[in-house]
């Protein structure tokens, strides 16, 4: 196996790891059941409900 033949810095640790950081994941009140949602997702569970109750119109998002 390849190994770095020099240690690297904690600059340039840093510097590498100055892309690592994970955003949260924005989340949002479904309109149907009221509960935190990711946003631009379709709800499963509310989309089936629609569905159940013959889907009249557009789903309230
Ligand atoms: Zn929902």
């Amino acid at each position: 196996m390849a190994v770095p033949k020099r240690r690297k810095s904690k600059s340039a640790k840093g510097h590498r790891r100055s892309h690592d950081a994970l955003t949260p994941i924005n989340l949002t009140i479904c309109p149907m059941c009221k509960l935190s949602v990711p946003t631009h997702k379709v709800h499963e569970e509310c989309l089936a409900e629609h569905f159940k109750n013959g889907a009249p119109g557009r789903m309230p998002f």
